[in-house]
C-alpha cells in the first residue's frame, strides 16, 4: 500500500553545529526535522541510525576561548553541552551525538587525510586570494558583493599563504555528469539545479589547511605539523567518524543508506565538496572500501530559512533565540507543531507568535484537542463502563477505515519526500472528517434510543479504533500528545505503523475521559485603537466589483534566472517562465532574496500590467510579495501547479 522505499535501513544525519552561539530556532528546526522523520522510520519498522553533533574547530572557538580566558576544549564542552541539553528538552532521539573534539573524530580525519596524501590526491601549494576572517574561507572574485564577504557583510581581505590543497578540480566532470543523471540525489531539485549553476564555473582545488601560525585549534595534519585541518574538511567527515573506521561493523550497516539534512547555507560545502571527497577517498560504491558502497553520494535534503514575522500578541521575538524560548511557553508538541506544518520543506517560512498560536488554537486546540475530548466523552458516557449500556461487538464503519488507509498512504508518500507539511495537512484533513462524523452520527442523541442500541456501538466502536489509530500516526510528529492519547486508551502495545490499521478490533476497552489535550491560548485583545481582530489597516481601501477584480491576469511563473539590477540595492532582473512564454521582470526584493535563491522557484504575477523600465530594465509584470514593517514575503503556491496557471 505504501510507497515508502524498500530500504529497511535509515541513516539520517543533521549538520553537526557549530558552538559559537546557543541553539537556536535554525538549529532546532533542522533537529527537530530529522526527529520527526528518525520516528517515523522506527515507526515504520526500519533500523535507524539518528546522527547529530556539534562542530568545535576554528577561528571563532579559539578567540571565543582566549577572550573568556579558557581552554578552546572547555569552552567546547560547556557550548557543546548547551546543545545537548537543549535537544533532551525537546525529546529529541538521536542515537549518537558527536563532537569535532573526540579522538573517534580526530582519528578518522587523520587517517582519510593521510590516505589522500600517499595517493597524490593533497599537494602543497600558494595561494592568494580574498579571505573572510568571519567564514574561515577564500571567496573568488565573483562571489563578493562590493568588496565585502556576501554573509558577513564585512570586507574581505587579500591573504596570500602555503597550504595544502585537495585537486578537487579533478571531480568537476564526474560530480556534473553524476548529478545530471541522478535527479534524486538532491532535493528539493532546484537545489541541484543550484549545484550544477557553480559547476558551470571552473572548479578550484580545495585548500584544506591553516597554518598553526594563525589558527592552533584543529586537527593537526598527520604529514606536516605546521598545519592544522580546514574546518569544513574536518566537519564534513563526522558523517562517517560516527560509525566509526571504514570497513567497520556500523559503517557496512549504515554508510550506504544515508541522507544528510542540511540547511540550504550550507548547499555548496555539501553538495560539492563532500562528493568529491569521498569520490577520492574511496568511500563510494564499487571502490576499495572495506566493502562500503554507497549509491552515488550522500542523498541531500535540503530546507530552507525561518524569517521572523511581526505580530500582534507580541513584539518581543526579536531572533532566534528568543524564538526557541516559546517551546517553554507553548510545550513541545506545539511547537514541533508549528514548525513542520508553517514550512513547506525546502522553501522559506515566517515565524511569529502570533502564527504559532493562531496554529495552536486552530489546529491542535480545536481540532485534535476537541476530536479527542468529545470522543473520549461519548466512550465514557455511553461505552460499556456506562450503567445498562452494553453494545455488542461491531466493525468500525467503513467509510472512516477506507479514509484512515488513505491517510497512511499519503502521509507515507509524503514523508517519502519529506513532504512533513503535506503529512500533516492529510492527517488533519482525517481528524476533520472524524470531527463531522460525530456530528452527523450524534451518539448523544442514539443513545436515547433503546432501537438504535447496534448503530450507536458501531460509532463508538469507530471512534475508540480511530482514537488508536491517532495515537499511533500522530507519534512522529506530537510524540507527548500521541503517548497521551495512547495513555487514555490503554492502548499499551508500542506504537507501530504496522498496527495502524483501522478495523482489526471489535471491543470497546477501557477510556478515561480527556479534555484539554492543547488547552487554548486566550489572545489578548488588540491594543485600543487597532480594528478588532486584524492588524492596523493602512487606511480605507475602496471596494472593488468582481469585474474589476477579473480584469487582473495573475498567472503562476517560473522564476528561471535571476540577477542583480546594476547599481541598484533593491531591483532584481528576473527572467520567468508563464508556460512557455518568457518575461523580464524587475522586483523589489533584493534586500529579501539572493538571485541563486529564487532560481527554479514558482511565483504568482500580475501578467497584463503596463511595462515600466526600471533602471534601464523593461519589466514585463510585476511579481506579488506581502510585506510588514521589514518583513517581506514571495507568494507561493502551497502544492505545485504548471507555470502560466491561472490564479483567480
Ligand atoms: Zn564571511
Amino acid at each position: 500500500m505504501s510507497s515508502r522505499s524498500p530500504d529497511d535501513v535509515f541513516y539520517l544525519t543533521t549538520p553537526i553545529y557549530y558552538i559559537n552561539g546557543p541553539p537556536h530556532l535554525g538549529h532546532a528546526y533542522t533537529t527537530i526535522v530529522a526527529d520527526t522523520m528518525a520516528r517515523y522510520r522506527r515507526l515504520a519498522g526500519d533500523d535507524v541510525f539518528f546522527l547529530t553533533g556539534t562542530d568545535e574547530h576554528g577561528d571563532k572557538i579559539a578567540q571565543a576561548a582566549a577572550k573568556a580566558g579558557e581552554a578552546p576544549l572547555a569552552l567546547a564542552d560547556r557550548n557543546s553541552k548547551a546543545f545537548r541539553d537543549q535537544w533532551a528538552a525537546l525529546g529529541i532521539t538521536y542515537d549518537d551525538f558527536i563532537r569535532t573534539t573526540e579522538p573517534r573524530h580526530a582519528r578518522l580525519v587523520q587517517a582519510i587525510l593521510k590516505n589522500l596524501f600517499e595517493r597524490d590526491q593533497i599537494y602543497f601549494g600558494k595561494y592568494g586570494g580574498q579571505y573572510c576572517f568571519g567564514c574561515e574561507r577564500f571567496y573568488t572574485e565573483k562571489e563578493i558583493v562590493d568588496g565585502k564577504c556576501p554573509d558577513h557583510q564585512t570586507p574581505v581581505i587579500y591573504i596570500e599563504e602555503e597550504n595544502y590543497f585537495f585537486r578537487m578540480s579533478a571531480y568537476q566532470d564526474w560530480l556534473r555528469g553524476y548529478l545530471e543523471d541522478h535527479p534524486d540525489v538532491v532535493q528539493p531539485e532546484r537545489f541541484r539545479n543550484e549545484l550544477l549553476g557553480f559547476l558551470r564555473e571552473p572548479l578550484q582545488d580545495l585548500s584544506i589547511s591553516r597554518p598553526k601560525s594563525r589558527l592552533q585549534w584543529g586537527i593537526p595534519l598527520p604529514f606536516d605539523d605546521r598545519f592544522v585541518t580546514y574546518v569544513w574538511f574536518d566537519a564534513l567527515l563526522n558523517y562517517v567518524s560516527a560509525l566509526g573506521e571504514p570497513g567497520s561493523d556500523l559503517v557496512r550497516r549504515y554508510w550506504p543508506h544515508v541522507r544528510h539534512l542540511i540547511g540550504k547555507d550550507i548547499l555548496k560545502p555539501h553538495g560539492i565538496y563532500w562528493p568529491c571527497m569521498l569520490k577520492a577517498a574511496g568511500l563510494l560504491r564499487d571502490e576499495a572500501s572495506g566493502g562500503v558502497s554507497l549509491p552515488g553520494f550522500a542523498r541531500l535534503r535540503v530546507h530552507g530559512f525561518w524569517t521572523l514575522g511581526g505580530g500582534k500578541i507580541s513584539k518581543s521575538v526579536g531572533n532566534v533565540v528568543e524564538a526557541l524560548a516559546l517551546t517553554r511557553k507553548y510545550g513541545n508538541d506545539a511547537f514541533r507543531y508549528f514548525v513542520l506544518r508553517e514550512m513547506p520543506f525546502g522553501q522559506d517560512a515566517s515565524f511569529s507568535e502570533e502564527a504559532l498560536v493562531d496554529r495552536l488554537n486552530a489546529d491542535l486546540a480545536n481540532d485534535l484537542g476537541n476530536l479527542v475530548s468529545r470522543a473520549t466523552t461519548m466512550l465514557v458516557n455511553f461505552g460499556p463502563q456506562a450503567a445498562g449500556a452494553t453494545p455488542a461487538p461491531e466493525l468500525p464503519d467503513q467509510e472512516i477505515r477506507d479514509r484512515a488507509a488513505e491517510t497512511s498512504s499519503a502521509v507515507a508518500q509524503a514523508m517519502d519526500e519529506f513532504a512533513f507539511q503535506r503529512a500533516l495537512v492529510e492527517i488533519w484533513s482525517f481528524i476533520g472528517g472524524l470531527n463531522r462524523y460525530i456530528d452527523a452520527s450524534q451518539p448523544w442523541t442514539l443513545a436515547k434510543d433503546p432501537g438504535k442500541r447496534a448503530r450507536l456501538a458501531t460509532v463508538l466502536v469507530t471512534l475508540a479504533d480511530a482514537l488508536r489509530y491517532l495515537g499511533i500516526v500522530l507519534e512522529p510528529f506530537l510524540p507527548e500528545a500521541a503517548a497521551r492519547i495512547r495513555a487514555t486508551i490503554e492502548d499499551t502495545r508500542r506504537p507501530a505503523l504496522a498496527n495502524a490499521v483501522m478495523g482489526r478490533t471489535d471491543e470497546l476497552g477501557r477510556v478515561r475521559r480527556l479534555s484539554g489535550l492543547f488547552p487554548r491560548v486566550d489572545v489578548k485583545a488588540a491594543p485600543a485603537g487597532s480594528p478588532p481582530g486584524g492588524a492596523p489597516s493602512e487606511g480605507p481601501t475602496a471596494r472593488i466589483t468582481i469585474d474589476e477584480f477579473k480584469r487582473l491576469d495573475l498567472r503562476v511563473a517560473e522564476i528561471v534566472a535571476a540577477e542583480v539590477v546594476p547599481k541598484s540595492k533593491k531591483l532584481l532582473k528576473l527572467t520567468v517562465r508563464l508556460g512557455e512564454e518568457p518575461r523580464t521582470l524587475v522586483a523589489g526584493i533584493a534586500e529579501h532574496y539572493r538571485p541563486e535563491a529564487l532560481v527554479g522557484r514558482k511565483v504568482v504575477v500580475v501578467a497584463n500590467l503596463e511595462p515600466a523600465t526600471l533602471m534601464g530594465v523593461t519589466s514585463n509584470g510585476m511579481v506579488l510579495a506581502g510585506s510588514a514593517g521589514e518583513a517581506l514575503a514571495l507568494v507561493a503556491l502551497d502544492r505545485d501547479l504548471p507555470s502560466g496557471a491561472k490564479v483567480r
